[in-house]
């Protein structure tokens, strides 16, 4: 069984028989990262999978620790906001991106996945400015609503302090890696919010950050 995520249908689950040995009709392409082609048939109520060929090949995302593991995050992130049969090509788009840009900006391209999963899931907004209009220093986040609050707006949307640059990194107008690991850590706990539960693979990206400090 293969689950995988499509731009026509979202994501899906396929019975892949022998993709492993099969190397004629699957040229064991059928792994983590890669974009493919894949042909399918759909019987009764399941999805087989008849042949799959790489399209793209973003594997070497795991080819160091940090960036597997940040890589691994970033897609269980996704798998997880994501219903079967729907599909997002937003987030079909977003995901390329992801592992297109994570080697060069781990944590930026994380945060800009983040984002727009978040968005189109319609938890979060367009996390531009203060809902009141105010578009002046922002240094405030409410989990509560996801959104940026202003300086007067604070008291009472029981927001945190998250300083400027996280904030500014969620605006999209700070590129700097650590304001985007700020930034993407605020957005975890927005996604835990609403799940009830970290995610599996947020365990060790915390281990492997720590040990890379
Ligand atoms: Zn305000």
């Amino acid at each position: 069984m293969v689950d995988l995520f499509s731009f026509e249908f979202g994501r899906l689950s396929a019975i892949a028989r022998n993709a492993r040995k099969s190397s004629k009709r699957f040229s064991s392409s059928v792994d983590y990262y890669r974009k493919l082609d894949i042909e399918y048939r759909v019987s009764k109520s399941f999805a087989s999978l008849t042949s799959a060929s790489t399209n793209i090949d973003y594997s070497s995302v795991a080819s160091d620790l940090v960036s597997s593991a940040i890589a691994a995050y970033g897609t269980e992130f996704l798998s997880v906001c994501v219903v079967a049969g729907q599909p997002e090509p937003r987030m079909f788009d977003a995901l390329q991106a992801f592992y297109a840009e994570l080697s060069e900006r781990p944590f930026g391209s994380l945060l800009s996945l983040q984002k727009i999963i978040l968005q189109e899931i319609g938890i979060v907004g367009p996390l531009q400015g203060c809902e009141c209009g105010n578009q002046g220093a922002i240094r405030h986040f409410s989990l509560e609503n996801a959104v940026l609050v202003c300086e007067s707006c604070e008291l009472t949307n029981h927001s945190r302090e998250i300083g400027t640059e996280a904030a500014l990194a969620l605006i999209g107008q700070d590129t700097q890696e650590a304001f985007s690991r700020q930034a993407a850590t605020w957005l975890a706990r927005v996604l835990i919010r609403q799940i009830g539960k970290p995610l599996k693979s947020q365990q060790f990206l915390k281990q492997v950050l720590a040990l890379h400090q």
